[in-house]
């Protein structure tokens, strides 16, 4: 019986961390930066910081021009969470990678440094794919404020380094080159905290559309809010991991043809990003 509560909690606990992923941005969210930005050719293109050095945040891409729209999937595994993936329980979801490839749809992956340190041939088989880009979603995927669908908080002088502690991962696992753009957990940040992670050089990555995927078993509801919500220049938050997002592949192939044949080009967020900086 302990054990059988114990599991309802823990449950509970990773269910808000997911739909966190998926809610949109917390009350706590401070408005996002002017979308002003530097193009680069040799560097992946980033926004420019904010009034103060502020992290530049980035929401979506341009709404005219070009139907272009990133799909986004969260790599979410939080630091704690070692003995569930020993215990049996996927995190990852190697069909979805593949489904993406199938389709040639590139897409931006945000993974926790934890995921990569459970499975580093995933994320440097991501990371070398040219249709993919790995991007940084903390280490740990614990909250960056308080109040924010029940994660846990990270003390504010571990968050630089635990930007940084993904990164490190990242190389550990051999990915090569993992994009300067950070997606917090849940979403929840606010003025502070952008300034505590001006030292890292990241762009904030938010998303416009919610694709409801955590927990959800219905692809076909799923699919259709994607479809209802997207505009030109829309970031769209999904996740990739099995066991909380287990319609998610299916949903993407529903998605996928459907916005194709409105005229909608798939890019990175990096594509987004450097639009934003071109004004294309
Ligand atoms: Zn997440």
């Amino acid at each position: 019986m302990i054990i059988r509560v114990r599991h309802v909690a823990a449950a509970c606990v990773l269910g808000a961390a997911l739909t966190a992923c998926g809610a949109p941005a917390a009350p706590t969210a401070a408005r996002p930066a002017p979308t002003s930005a530097s193009a680069d050719t040799s560097r992946p293109p980033t926004l420019t910081p904010g009034a103060g050095g502020l992290t530049p945040v980035f929401t979506n891409g341009p709404r005219t021009g070009d139907k272009t729209v990133a799909l986004t999937f969260d790599a979410d595994m939080t630091a704690d969470e070692g003995p569930r993936a020993a215990g049996g329980e996927h995190f990852d979801n190697p069909q979805l990678i593949s489904t993406l490839r199938t389709l040639k749809v590139p897409a931006t992956v945000f993974m926790t440094g934890r995921w990569a340190e459970e499975y580093p041939a995933e994320a440097r088989s991501i990371g070398a794919d040219p249709n993919f880009e790995i991007a940084n979603h903390s280490y740990s995927h614990y909250a960056f404020t308080g109040d924010c669908y029940g994660l846990p908080r990270v003390a504010a002088d571990r968050m630089t380094s635990d930007v940084e502690r993904a990164y490190t991962a990242f190389h550990k696992a051999g990915v090569a080159h993992p994009m300067p753009y950070f997606r917090f957990p849940g979403g929840c940040y606010d003025r502070q905290v952008l300034k505590t992670l001006a030292t890292t050089g990241v762009t904030a990555v938010q998303w416009d559309v919610v694709s409801g995927d955590a927990f959800a078993t219905d692809s076909d509801a799923v699919a259709r809010q994607v479809l209802e919500g997207v505009k030109p220049g829309s970031v769209v938050v999904m996740h990739c991991t099995r066991s909380a997002a287990p319609a998610t592949e299916r949903a993407v192939r529903a998605i996928v043809p459907e916005l194709r044949a409105k005229g909608y080009r798939f890019v990175k967020v990096s594509q987004l990003i450097g639009a934003a900086a071109t004004g294309r």
